[in-house]
């Protein structure tokens, strides 16, 4: 069933709740340190008050654990919100629900803003219980999700309080989020090539697997790649590798192998004794120094790499190459970051990690998608059907 986007319903004179990802860092002293998801709400936000709207906006905020914690209040989120607004009025509640979230919501005039109190301090909120979801969907006339980052979550807030909601859309983020992580499950331009790297095999099971029988080539890099060479028999030294999980890398190269699917894994390596070392050396990857760690991908990695994105169509990117907060192992993360973005494939880069580092790169502009949910892009790329997104269906 088809899911409607926000521009597709009618809002004029609703109050329409609108479930946004404002789960924003703060300091010690509770202020916003980067704004970028409440920006990246604007859009939806805005285009409810052009169509004559009333935004009654909810988020979660770090993990209260259903208790009122003061330094988790969205106060200053609020503050954020109309500073990034700009003439509006942004009224924030003092409870997620109750009367005094109805109080404020019944005075909204037009133009004004609503900001619901952490959705989180209520443990029905994580309970999607179902007396807690109609208070909330009692707030509002229509509801939207623009909240891709936790779709992959059954909330009330993200799946209960839709079945009392019939008018359902997402926003702009949502849709754009879904359009391209659906478009690599679909038809795509071939070459299609996935780039998997960072920190472990295990964590990206589900996703190595539903690409394996999508792509034409499996790039692998990071700490993963370790646990790959080591399947293979290759010695990695003192390098991470996930010992309980070499028969699983195993199975993995047997499987792109009869899905004739190309599996590049690195030849050499930037090696160290340590993540705190000035500088790395270079190494055979299968033959790592005793006692030294592969940290990153090699210079010749890198060529081979570069050239396999150069030629494809459609790339998925997720998890960096090496250890690329640090200095001395970033260059393969960046230099496979300027291959995407020089390819003019398709390209969508997923995993909290990996845009931090393709944003660091300086290449953020040229990738046609940055995926803004860490776990519920993953599990989107896993193949799962993630409830809150499920739930806009119809
Ligand atoms: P994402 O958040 O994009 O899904 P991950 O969390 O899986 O990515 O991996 C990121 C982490 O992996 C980074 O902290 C990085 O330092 C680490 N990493 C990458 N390569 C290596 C390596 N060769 N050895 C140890 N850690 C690595
Ligand atoms: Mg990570």
């Amino acid at each position: 069933m088809a899911i409607k986007r926000v521009d597709q319903l009618d809002l004029a004179g609703k109050r329409v709740f609108c479930r946004v990802d404002f789960n924003v860092p703060l300091d010690e002293r509770q202020r916003v340190t980067d704004d970028t998801r409440v920006r990246a709400a604007l859009p939806t936000i805005e285009y409810v008050l052009g169509a004559g709207g009333y935004p009654i906006c909810a988020s979660h905020l770090g993990r209260p654990k259903g208790k009122i914690v003061p330094g988790l209040r969205m106060e200053p989120v609020g503050a954020a919100l109309a500073d990034a607004l700009g003439g509006h009025r942004v009224l924030v509640t003092d409870e997620p629900v109750g009367d005094g979230a109805r109080k404020v919501v019944a005075d909204m005039r037009e133009g004004d803003v609503v900001l619901l109190e952490n959705l989180r301090f209520d443990a029905r909120e994580q309970g999607n219980d179902d007396a807690f979801a109609k208070e909330l969907a009692s707030l509002a006339e229509a509801y939207v999700n623009d909240a891709f980052g936790t779709a992959h979550r059954a909330h009330a807030s993200t799946v209960g309080m839709i079945a009392h909601c019939p008018h359902r859309a997402a926003g702009f983020l949502m849709m754009k989020e879904v359009e391209s992580l659906g478009r690599l499950m679909g038809e795509v331009e071939r070459p299609f090539v996935a780039l998997l790297g960072g920190a472990k095999v295990s964590d990206k099971i589900a996703v190595l697997e539903n690409l394996i029988r999508r792509v034409d080539a499996l790039v692998i890099g990071g700490a993963m790649a370790n646990t790959f060479l080591r399947a293979q028999g290759g010695d990695v030294g003192a390098s991470r590798v996930e010992e309980e999980r070499l028969d699983l890398a195993r199975d993995l190269i047997a499987k792109a192998r009869s899905a004739g699917v190309e599996l590049l894994l690195p030849v050499d390596a930037v090696v160290a004794d340590g993540l705190d070392a000035a500088s790395g050396s270079v190494a055979p990857a299968n033959a790592v120094p005793a006692g030294m760690m592969a940290l990153d991908i090699g210079p010749q990695t890198r060529e081979a790499y570069r050239d396999r994105l150069l030629g494809a169509k459609t790339i998925f990117w997720n998890g960096p190459m090496g250890v690329f907060e640090k200095a001395p192992f970033a260059q393969g993360t960046i230099s496979t970051a300027r291959a995407v973005a020089e390819s003019g494939a398709f390209s969508v880069v997923g995993g909290g990690d990996s845009v931090s580092a393709v944003k660091k790169s300086g290449m953020a502009e040229r990738i046609s998608h940055i995926s803004t949910g860490g776990g519920a892009s993953l599990e989107f790329m896993g193949g799962a059907t993630l409830p809150g997104i499920a739930a806009l269906e119809g």
